[in-house]
């Protein structure tokens, strides 16, 4: 395999061609961005440790027989996956009460969910990803229904998984969000996860002292944009470190 030219940017990865049309590497940078991109910094070591906890769960779900467009890892900061065709929505399950969704309904950050909430988003910065439900995917032409369905079974699915694994490290898996998508030499099968698993996508709590583990400890030091390497650089960096080890 050939890594080829930069074909697309993101705000914490880039993506790059391969010699194969249905490859691509995916590197993990050390940015670090919140509010829809308003809000930049660089953490040193974030990129390799995101690589890390990735790869970790997406072998945790291929184990548990669910499909992702992982390939597999290929140095410290990339990883290959598959090209795929992504549906423009995003899919939250939330097991504890955080986040747009203590907001939007008042409810205190923390209440523990009788059972998973799932909900879906429009994947749109320039919208500031909206929360829309199954009608407005499919009529507008998003997703089919039966996708609609898939992308539900599929996430939650995810979160059988993940909670006890998190868990059993001492980790209260809060929420996260998750893309899913069609491979590009399977665009009528299946969904498959395209989305990758860090704590830049999901909130994570220490389960006995309730320490934000994830990209919220980034995102609640609003005003701070350009993050000098200082202690609480490091300090987040360790964090971040602790969360790879826990799930070691
Ligand atoms: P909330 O709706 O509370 O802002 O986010 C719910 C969960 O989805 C959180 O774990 C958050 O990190 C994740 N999430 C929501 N939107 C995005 C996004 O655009 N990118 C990433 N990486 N995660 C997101």
């Amino acid at each position: 395999m050939e890594k080829r030219e930069e074909r697309y940017r993101g705000k914490a990865k880039t993506v790059y061609a391969t010699d194969d049309p249905l490859r691509l590497v995916m590197h993990y940078r050390d940015d670090v961005s919140a509010f829809d991109g308003a809000k930049l910094a660089k953490l040193e070591g974030k990129g390799e440790t995101n690589n890390r906890i990735n790869a970790f769960v997406m072998g945790k779900l291929a184990e548990a027989g669910i499909r992702t467009h992982f390939v597999a890892l290929l140095n410290a900061r990339e990883s290959l996956v598959e090209a795929m065709k992504m549906i423009p929505v995003e899919c939250v399950v939330r097991n504890i009460c955080a986040g747009s969704m203590a907001k939007r309904y008042g409810i205190e950050e923390g209440r523990r969910l009788p059972e998973p909430i799932f909900e879906f988003f429009l994947k749109s910065d320039a919208l500031h990803d909206p929360l829309v439900n199954d009608d407005h995917i499919r009529v507008l032409g998003w997703a089919t229904q039966q996708e609609i369905e898939q992308m539900k079974a599929l996430t939650h699915r995810v979160n059988r998984v993940l909670k006890p694994l998190f868990a059993d490290a001492g980790i209260d898996l809060v929420d996260y969000k998750l893309e899913f998508g069609h491979p590009l030499d399977d665009l009528h099968g299946e969904l498959v996860l395209g989305d990758e698993f860090t704590p830049d996508g999901c909130r994570l709590w220490d389960a006995k002292t309730g320490e934000k583990l994830d990209k919220d400890r980034f995102r609640s030091r609003r005003g701070d944009r350009a993050l000098p390497r200082s202690r609480t650089t490091h300090r987040r960096a360790a964090v971040t470190r602790r969360t790879a080890d826990a799930m070691a």
